[in-house]
């Protein structure tokens, strides 16, 4: 494959800051995309496994979405959140129904960061309290009250943060003192964790803010009831619940179109927050909560580009697509085709440790053969490996030691058999056996 395009790389690291992560040791320039692929500027295509960090939701190239954003434009591309837009009202109403929250509102941001510091700004306002319980491993972005309750120190470019954080454990358990509990085991272990926490605290935590599948953390699920046995415990203290949903909603994870509903017993969550995928690529975030708690804000507490009619215009054709095609049942079908794949790969392979995942968000955890041991150089040897042969993955997890793949929603049979055939052959190239 011909993919060098090393003056570019050179201006980019004449100009943007050392810190950004490139994947690749010969970066990828990608030039557009159609479906589930994306081409780069020397014509090479690749089956799009990550989606832009699940920002293609549905798929590159959408032409309902890419219709909406061009009329859109040719009207008016911004108002501002001073004055109404048709589709900033109408995305509203969508998404207030669909949250399952009641009497709800929609606030609109630009990103999932700006969505999160907005909850955990409602939250400390609403309760009148700056403590944050946050989940071990979490990730909720990098501004910095989203960095004050980030549970892992890696991730995370300053230990200064402006909250009381307190990690309560719940989001892995593969290792650790946990590992080996059943399901019932591990949430009651949980539960008297946070309980004891609580006790430790003056009162007055504001809220849990948690990932329902940690994203960053590897795609890592806790077992199912284990937020709706954490919210018995919040609402006898009056903490609020915020569901960081800007890598599992719209069906993603396919048995349900939101992460909390695997947690739903005891209700819905105070606040959820929602970002990458709604504006399938365009920037879109927002929070979505009860009116008592998102009416908690000053009437000044605006942002200048969130609700943008464009972008707005993007998510109602993006939804308006995702639901009238069922994608969240092709995440179900494709994702269990794909995990089912993948096991049969990995069990011939003792790279592989685990395959774990929900619809399309799959976790895959590298480790040094004959050891327990996670093997974050596999996982970078391997996204080499599978771009060499047309697929695009992502890694992360605790260690750097896990493969993720979260390729758009409309992800077909053939491609995702394709893709498992890809990656057998990349993960063969890390086991020294190609
Ligand atoms: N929350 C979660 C669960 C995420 O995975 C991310 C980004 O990866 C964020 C929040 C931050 O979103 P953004 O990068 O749009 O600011």
């Amino acid at each position: 494959m011909n993919h060098d395009s090393p003056s570019l790389h050179a201006r980019h690291q004449a100009v943007l800051p050392s810190w950004l992560a490139l994947y690749y040791e010969r970066p990828l320039e990608l030039t557009h995309g159609e479906g589930r692929h994306v081409w780069d500027a020397e014509g090479n295509r690749y089956l799009d496994f990550f989606g832009g960090i699940l920002t293609t939701m549905t798929a590159h190239a959408l032409p309902e979405v890419t219709k909406a954003v061009s009329e859109q434009a040719g009207r008016i591309i911004h108002t501002s959140t001073l004055y109404l837009s048709r589709p900033m009202v109408e995305l509203a109403e969508r998404i207030a129904t669909l949250s399952g929250i009641p009497d709800a509102r929609v606030f609109f941001t630009t990103s999932g960061t700006e969505a999160n510091d907005t909850a955990i700004l409602l939250a400390t306002a609403h309760r009148r309290s700056n403590q944050i319980l946050a989940m071990r491993n979490s990730y909720h972005g990098r501004s910095f009250s989203t960095v004050g309750v980030t549970g892992n120190s890696s991730w995370s470019p300053t230990s200064l943060s402006p909250f009381q954080t307190l990690y309560v454990h719940g989001g892995v358990r593969t290792r650790g003192p946990y590992a080996g509990l059943s399901d019932g085991e591990y949430i009651a272990a949980c539960v008297a964790d946070l309980e004891d926490m609580l006790q430790q605290t003056a009162g007055g935590v504001a809220a849990l803010i948690a990932e329902p599948v940690q994203g960053v953390g590897g795609f890592t699920a806790p077992p199912d009831g284990l937020y709706a046995a954490f919210r018995e415990v919040l609402d006898r203290h009056g903490i609020l619940w915020i569901s960081d949903e800007v890598q599992t909603g719209w069906g993603r994870t396919g048995d349900h179109f939101w992460g909390w509903q695997a947690h739903a017993e005891n209700g819905p969550p105070d606040l959820l927050t929602f970002a990458k995928g709604i504006g399938n690529g365009m920037s879109v975030g927002g929070v979505v909560g009860r009116a008592e708690v998102i009416n908690s804000l000053s009437a000044n507490s605006i942002s200048t580009f969130g609700g943008s009619p464009v972008t707005m215009a993007a998510g109602l054709a993006n939804l308006s697509y995702l639901l009238e095609h069922d994608l969240q049942g092709n995440a179900r079908r494709v994702g269990g085709l794909l995990i089912e794949r993948l096991r049969a790969v990995a069990a011939g392979l003792d790279v592989v440790r685990e395959v774990r995942g929900r619809g399309l968000m799959i976790g895959v955890d590298l480790v040094r053969p004959g050891t327990d041991e996670p093997w974050p150089e596999a996982a970078a040897l391997v996204l080499e490996a599978a771009r060499e042969r047309g697929l695009l993955i992502g890694k992360g997890g605790q260690t750097g030691a896990t493969l993720r793949i979260a390729p758009p929603l409309s992800l077909t049979v053939a491609e995702a058999e394709e893709g498992a055939g890809l990656l057998a052959e990349a993960l063969q190239v890390a086991q020294g056996q190609l």
